[in-house]
């Protein structure tokens, strides 16, 4: 990246020799311009919305569009119920093999189903009664809430302890730290959320996976922040479970159902706690007395949401029609971009790296600190309309989904956010949080 000059022209050069460019046109892009432009304040570049979010909710593939409206009209308006037989029935499923390759899963070691953190509360109970007898579980003080606040119920409701492994810079966590804190005997299951949602901070899933083993515990791995931004290899390195968004870069929709995968083995050793009918073995033999089904199967719960199931697929399909290394290799390659441009122009500014380094440690997205992060974060998707996101304390994060993101994108981000800093745009926001930040 050092020998690249730091110009619109350069960017516009990198998305020309981008072999992955043609996917943007697959997806929706809305033509917004940025209210300072209105304004008579022009920007010195691409006035449109920039989008760096879709690690938040990614977006909307055209294909989808025309899946649901067969979906809503055809499927659903002629078809009706009939619909179950014909390619409902077999979607958590059909869909789920196709996750698997982006994950590095067998093809029935993955179905779709639930929301993350309701397969997170699945797997993890599971995992407890499968080491029943152990009383504790190691996560991370900034994993994401959703998994923080399940395990505290679980561990309340099962009395087993949670050891919270703390992180020294708030971007790392030292995977000896991990590894140290894994009681032989003792530890039931290890969970951590594969790349950090604040830093994107990625864990080195081998070393962890193969330390929780020695110590006969499970691992679970939460991909919300990694499936289709970067390989997964779940059976390479002989992971026990794992659960994932459908809504961030695999562009599925808000709200989407998320995916579980349990290593084949393990399949027929795990219960699913919500003993519902479509885990049910035989469903629609409505027998009284609850038999868990083969497989995957027995990890489903109640009827799934169907239009928002089947607006997966496209999504998934254009992710593995790119390929998840040449994905991971723009992916790298984009915010090595950012992070120079933050060099050159932010940093002087106060505002600091709050993502790793080195980018064999860093996912898809990255995070700038300032004391003044949400005020200029507002001030960027009101004035600027740049759309990133902001985490407490301080982190403005810019998601970059390699399928749809350009380098102009990033550059002309890195841009409006410099003209922020130097006319201090935020001054005149409020530092009180909205309720979607
Ligand atoms: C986004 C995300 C979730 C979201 O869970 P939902 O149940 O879909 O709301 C869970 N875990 C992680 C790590 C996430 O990044």
């Amino acid at each position: 990246m050092a020998t690249l000059a730091l110009d619109l022209a350069c960017a516009r050069e990198l998305d020309a020799h981008d072999p992955l460019a043609r996917f943007r046109d697959e997806f929706v892009i809305s033509q917004e311009v940025a209210a300072s432009v209105t304004e008579g304040r022009p920007l010195t570049t691409d006035p449109d919305t920039l989008y760096l979010d879709g690690n938040s909710l990614g977006r909307l593939p055209k294909r989808t569009v025309a899946r649901l409206q067969n979906a809503i009209e055809h499927e659903w308006g002629k078809r009706l119920v009939r619909g179950w037989g014909e390619g409902w029935m077999d979607a958590p499923a059909r869909i789920g093999a196709k996750i698997a390759q982006l994950i590095g899963a067998q093809r029935d070691e993955v179905i779709v189903a639930d929301s993350t953190s309701t397969n997170f509360y699945k797997l993890v109970y599971a995992a407890l009664d499968a080491r029943a007898g152990r009383t504790q579980i190691v996560t991370e003080t900034v994993n994401f809430p959703t998994d923080a606040y399940i395990l505290q119920g679980i561990a309340r409701t099962r009395g087993v302890e949670i050891t919270y492994v703390d992180s020294t810079d708030g971007i790392t966590i030292s995977t000896d730290a991990i590894v140290n804190a894994i009681e032989r005997n003792k530890c039931a299951l290890v969970t951590l959320t594969h790349t950090a949602f604040k830093s994107g901070y990625v864990y080195d899933m081998q070393a962890v996976t193969d330390a929780a083993h020695r110590a006969g515990a499970l691992v679970l791995w939460d991909l919300s922040h990694s499936v289709g931004s970067l390989p997964v290899d779940l059976n390479a390195c002989d992971a026990d479970l794992a659960v994932g968004c459908t809504y961030k870069y695999l562009n599925g929709g808000p709200g989407a159902p998320a995916f579980l995968y349990v290593r084949r083995d393990l399949q027929e050793q795990l219960l699913n706690p919500i003993q519902g009918w479509f885990g049910q073995r035989d469903q629609f033999a409505m027998g009284f007395e609850y038999a868990p089904a083969q497989g995957m199967t027995r990890f489903l719960v109640g009827t799934p949401p169907m239009l928002s199931l089947l607006a997966i697929e496209a999504g998934v399909d254009l992710l593995l029609e790119a390929g998840i290394e040449n994905l991971r290799a723009k992916s790298v390659q984009q915010t090595e971009f950012l992070i120079a441009l933050w060099d050159a122009w932010l940093k002087p500014f106060g505002v600091t790296l709050n993502s790793p380094r080195d980018a064999n440690m860093r996912g898809s997205h990255v995070s700038l600190g300032h004391p003044d992060g949400l005020r200029i974060d507002r001030a960027l998707i009101e004035e600027m309309h740049v759309i990133p996101d902001f985490r407490p304390p301080d982190n403005i994060r810019f998601g970059i989904a390699p399928i749809y993101t350009r380098f102009e994108d990033i550059y002309c981000a890195m841009e409006r956010m410099r003209r922020v800093m130097q006319e201090k745009l935020y001054e005149k926001y409020p530092s009180e949080r909205r309720v979607v930040t």
